[in-house]
Parts: structure tokens; sequence; C-alpha cells
């Protein structure tokens, strides 16, 4: 299935972003997904933006709410696989109690973050993703703030899917959405997603020079949890793969009670006039 649409994208030439687009794009034709399966709700930013990019249905949301939409979208017809994407200044500043609070719900959707270390869309501004030091226009004399650490958080509330990719790893970007996507409960994919306007500091070099694969890491087992926190650690959270995911863990859906019988979708909710006449008299 073709998942591409005619909207031309207005990042920068060269941003990360165009990758996860494509990967995203891929990995639902992939899992054998039809566009009509498929719902890609964004958050604002840049990556925000992805949501009109893609050939599904499509919720370009408000700043950091992408999730919550994205949970009432999933609750209301689990028939959908339900994509939450944004940036990290939407997802780990302004929307970070629903991040925590999605992770430990385990609901079943998958959160990708493009992650570059940055705010894009406001022209440039140190973002909680980005290193002590960090110069930009809002910390002229560098950052007196440390990073967030969006991996060991996730570990922390209690996630059940955690994987981290570079944007130029399309095969490998790919593969961690197809199971992002099958994962029963939250997914949270952390993919680094270079800013090449204003991020001079986090290039692709940059990346290329830091990262680590897991696959490369002698030993490890990401269904164990304490490996893989040690090893986030160990390399300053800079690895990319699947980083943990725990298959035993039921989902939100599994647990909560008569959504197996009768998702809102699938509800007869008599919207005639009549019920939206009684709905009104009840609150005159
Ligand atoms: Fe991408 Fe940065 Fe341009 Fe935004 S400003 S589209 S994040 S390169």
């Amino acid at each position: 299935k073709d998942f591409r649409n005619d909207v031309k994208p207005n990042w920068c030439p060269g941003c990360g972003d165009f990758s996860v687009q494509a990967a995203l794009q891929r990995a639902a034709a992939n899992v054998g997904l039809e566009p009509e399966n498929l719902a890609v709700i964004s958050g604002i930013g840049c990556s925000g933006r992805i949501s009109g990019y893609i050939h599904s249905y499509g919720f370009h949301g408000i700043h950091g709410r992408a999730l919550p939409i994205a949970q009432g979208v999933k609750m209301a017809n689990r028939d959908l696989t339900v994509i939450a994407s944004g940036g990290d200044g939407d997802g780990f500043a302004i929307g970070m109690a629903h991040t925590v609070h999605a992770i430990r719900r385990n609901i079943d959707i998958t959160y990708i973050v493009m992650d570059n270390q940055i705010y894009g869309l406001t022209k440039g501004q140190t973002s909680p993703r980005s290193a002590a030091g960090f110069k930009t226009k809002s910390t002229p004399s560098g950052s007196i703030e440390q990073a967030i650490s969006p991996m060991e958080l996730a570990l922390t509330a209690g996630a059940t899917f955690v994987a981290q990719s570079f944007s130029t790893d399309l095969k490998d970007l790919t593969a961690l959405i197809e199971a992002g996507i099958k994962h029963k409960g939250f997914s949270l994919i952390n993919v680094f997603s270079p800013c090449v306007t204003y991020n001079k500091v986090n290039t692709y070099d940059w990346f290329k020079e830091n990262l680590t694969k897991l696959s490369d890491v002698e030993g490890y087992d990401p269904h164990n949890r304490e490996m893989a926190m040690q090893t986030l650690m160990k390399y300053n959270g800079l690895v990319t793969g699947l980083i943990y995911q725990n298959t035993e863990q039921k989902s939100y859906q599994e647990l909560v009670h008569g959504y197996s019988e009768t998702p809102l979708s699938k509800a007869d909710l008599k919207l005639d006039q009549n019920y939206f006449d009684k709905l009104v008299a009840e609150f005159m």
C-alpha cells in the first residue's frame, strides 16, 4: 500500500524528519496496514507537520497534546493503528506529563519523537534535550540545565517498549517502527533527527561519531531492564536499536473494564435529534 500523499513537506532540505516520514510510510506498508486503518496524530513543531504528509487519517493537534488526542482516538476505535508523533520540545517539555502517564498506562499506541535537541519551528531555542553548555539565542552563554534522558526516564516510568534510532538508518528505523506497531502496549521510539538549520552541534556527522548500535554491544539483551538502564548510562543515552521490550505486561486496552466488548466507535449511541434534545435539556 502507498502511504505517500501529494503534499510536499516544507521541512528544510536535509532535515532529519524526511527519513522519519519515509520510515513510517514503509513500516505501515510492511505490516500490511491500509491507509484507512492508520491514524497519525501530531503535536506542534516542525516535526508535527508529519501528520499531513502521510496518506492516512491525520490530526495536527496542539502543543504537547498529541498523546491525549492519540489515546482518545485509540480508545474510541481500537481497529485503528495509532501513531503519535512530535518533537523533543513537544514531548519532553510541555507534553512531558502526558508522555510519562501514557507510558505507565501502557496504552497500545506508538509514539515517535523526532529528537533534534532544539526548537526548530520557533527558530532555534534551547530544548529539554539540549546539552548543558549548548548556546542558542535563548541561552547565549550556554544552557545551565542538564538535558533530559528520555530513554532512562521511560524505563523508570514502566515502559514496555523503548527504542532509539537515527534518521539516516532508514532500514533500522523502519524495522523499529514495525516492531512498535506490532507491540501490544505503548511503544516509545526516540529518533535522532538533526535540525540542519539551527543545531550546528548535533549534526549528522556528530551522531555518526557518537552513536553506538546495540547490535554491536556484545551480549546485549533487550528483555533485561537492568542491562538496558546500565547500558544507557554507560553510553550516555547515545545508543540505537531496541533498548527494552516487555511482552508480558497487558496493555491498557486489555485491562480496562468493558472496552473489549463495546469500543466507542462500535457502540450504538443513538445520535439522533431526540438524543441531543434530551442531552441539552439535562443541562438547562
Ligand atoms: Fe527541520 Fe530544523 Fe528546518 Fe525545522 S528548522 S524543518 S527541524 S531543519
